[in-house]
């Protein structure tokens, strides 16, 4: 009987496409940025489906929203199962609120065919995984990873503050020192997400089980020259800070190709030049590096490369380098045993799988740091995310939720 279970494809389209309507513009795009009034309806929208659904509904001092499949014995760990429901701006359908609503839509298929679980059955929407206010305020809250101090520099790229925010909502912010979850009452965590690249799609794959996720760190670096007439200054008298910049940029694949892995990435995303004048040597750059690789020892390696890249071309163009560490976040591997677990689920129904890391960061690397955690990942068409583009294929949809609920089915037997 359990085998046979499945979700309602028809109840699983309707709660997205309704979920999707809410902070969707003109454009097209779905702006629901953490705490605006497009995640607030958006929440409250949840938290009538999931009473709708005959399951305990609740938030805790993060705004992380649940739903609650209760057993007996209330000292019984939970596996719990979701995402989150807040996007980027311009954003798609699926990016979070797939894996809130798959959740959803397992939880309600398990309560009305009143099958037993041995294990309490929870769904949570983590609050601001998007990093509106910074990394994962949601799930790093539940972790027991936020401190008062965190929460009084949060801000958002307005400079709107975290605290203000969730005071104006009628929220004490203090609470979110007080949503740590104890480890204990977790038993696995379990995240449904799409794949936000192209390698599912493009080998035609329906699921993913995700092996390891990527870890990242930021920095912001900076490098000074002097400015200078772009007219009366000769090439060789010049301190060109965005020279330095060019520089470094070249040598990027020869720093992965001797200190990362395949799995290695680094990204200059944003770019500023001072004074920004089309007749002025640039006499400061400043810039984001974005870098990535699922070994922690792999990220030290380019870490230190970058480091000592950056210091000779300085030294070697006259400029002054001087980078500021915004985050690190470790990367983490999915437990075996779920891994295990959500392969054999997949052989059993048939899938079409390919055991992948995840290149993104996620609410389950949170959620590792105190619990056993795994991810699903379905194919994003063409390998489009935090797009308006992004899709899945119904079919594959279908399969990752009915997926999800196998497993959690065979988790909790
Ligand atoms: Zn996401």
């Amino acid at each position: 009987m359990r085998e046979k279970l499945r979700i309602n494809s028809k109840r699983l389209w309707d709660n997205l496409y309704e979920l999707s309507e809410i902070g969707k513009q003109k454009d097209g795009g779905i702006y629901r940025m953490a705490f605006s009034p497009a995640d607030m309806e958006a929440r409250d929208w949840l938290c009538q489906k999931i009473k709708k659904a005959g399951l305990e509904n609740f938030q805790d001092g993060a705004l992380n929203v649940y739903g609650k499949l209760p057993v007996q014995d209330s000292s019984i760990p939970s596996v719990i199962t979701g995402s989150h429901i807040d996007t980027v701006p311009n954003a798609g359908a699926l990016d979070g609120a797939l894996g809130v609503i798959v959740a959803l839509e397992c939880l309600q298929v398990i309560k009305e065919n009143n099958v037993a679980h041995k294990y309490p059955l929870e769904l949570v929407a983590f609050s601001d995984e998007e990093g509106r206010f910074g990394p994962m305020f949601g799930s790093k809250s539940f972790i027991g990873d936020m401190t008062p101090g965190n929460l009084l520099e949060s801000t958002d790229l307005k400079n709107n503050k975290l605290i203000d925010v969730l005071t104006n909502l009628g929220y004490d912010p203090n609470k979110a020192l007080e949503a740590a979850r104890d480890p204990k009452t977790i038993k696995y965590y379990l995240e449904l997400h799409i794949e936000q690249g192209p390698v599912l799609d493009s080998t035609n794959k329906e699921v993913g089980v995700v092996s390891d996720i990527t870890g990242l760190f930021k920095w912001q670096v900076t490098l000074s020259g002097s400015a200078n007439h772009a007219g009366t200054t000769p090439m060789d008298m010049r301190n060109d800070a965005f020279m330095g910049l060019a520089d470094f940029a070249h040598e990027i694949p020869r720093i992965i190709e001797e200190n990362g892995s395949e799995h290695s990435r680094m990204t200059i995303g944003m770019v500023q030049l001072y004074p920004g004048s089309a007749n002025t040597i640039p006499e400061k750059v400043r810039f984001s590096m974005d870098v990535r690789d699922v070994s922690e020892e792999v990220m030290h390696e380019l870490k230190n490369a970058s480091r000592k890249v950056l210091s000779a071309i300085a030294r070697r163009k006259k400029l002054m380098f001087d980078f500021e560490e915004i985050n690190w976040i470790s990367p983490v591997s999915c437990e075996p045993v779920l891994k295990a677990c959500i392969k054999e689920q997949a052989e059993n129904l048939g899938l079409n799988y390919h055991i992948m890391p995840s290149g993104a960061a996620h609410d389950a690397q949170m959620v590792a740091k105190i619990a056993p955690a795994a991810m699903i990942f379905v194919p994003s068409k063409a390998g489009i995310s935090h797009s308006m583009h992004e899709w899945t294929d119904w079919r594959d949809i279908e399969a990752g939720a009915n997926l999800m609920l196998q497993t959690l089915l065979k988790l909790t037997e």
